[in-house]
């Protein structure tokens, strides 16, 4: 009799990563990548291992048209030893769109539980609601854009440094100028024109 038989809870292999609440698929395979335990360093190699092709690259940069079908996410499943319930909340809901050309953060939340948030990247999506900040998009020290929540591995700006935890002054910042714009848009009867942080 094996001792293996006694254990009820689900097995999961070593390099089984639990997914955080509402997290990125991108941050997760990102991190899941990084584990000492994992040899696939690229989502293209993760991805060939699955047998899914390039399905993960895309996904990792939020590109969900096609959708992730049930085969894939099976595959991947089966390769990472996470239930395919617990890929499929890492997807957008069926309909949400995504911003694709930048990758956005608050950093309040960041520094609350350090890791990309999905739903920071719905184009419906305009500021946190949980704060009421508006998310920003690039350095407030040396504007660069933010790379891929996947690389996100020190959890601050790739090319100066600055700490996502420290950037909650820039969405502060972003919140007045909103307000002041739709302060004057109202003095002058038009509707406002918000500019991208
Ligand atoms: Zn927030
Ligand atoms: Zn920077």
């Amino acid at each position: 009799m094996s001792l293996f038989m006694e254990t009820e809870a689900p097995q999961h292999p070593p390099w089984y990563l639990e997914p955080f609440e509402g997290e990125s698929i991108s941050h997760y395979f990102g991190r899941y990548r990084r584990q000492e335990i994992i040899s696939a360093s690229t989502p293209s190699s993760l991805g060939k291992a699955a047998g899914i092709g390039t399905a993960l690259s895309r996904w990792e940069k939020f590109h969900f048209n096609p959708r992730p079908t049930l085969k894939e996410l099976q595959a991947m499943s089966k390769l990472i030893g996470v239930e395919v319930s617990k890929l499929e909340a890492l997807c957008p809901p069926k309909g949400v769109l995504m911003v694709t050309r930048s990758t956005r953060l608050c950093a309040v939340c960041y520094y609350e539980a350090p890791y990309h948030r999905s739903h920071w990247q719905f184009q419906s999506t305009a500021e946190c609601e949980k704060h009421q900040l508006p998310l920003i998009s690039r350095c407030p020290a040396c504007d660069e854009k933010f790379s891929l929540p996947s690389e996100w591995e020190q959890g601050s700006c790739k090319r100066c440094g600055m700490k996502f935890t420290s950037m909650k002054k820039r969405q502060i910042k972003a919140k007045e100028n909103r307000q002041e714009q739709t302060r004057k848009a109202q003095e002058l009867g038009s509707s406002p024109d918000w500019k991208s942080v």
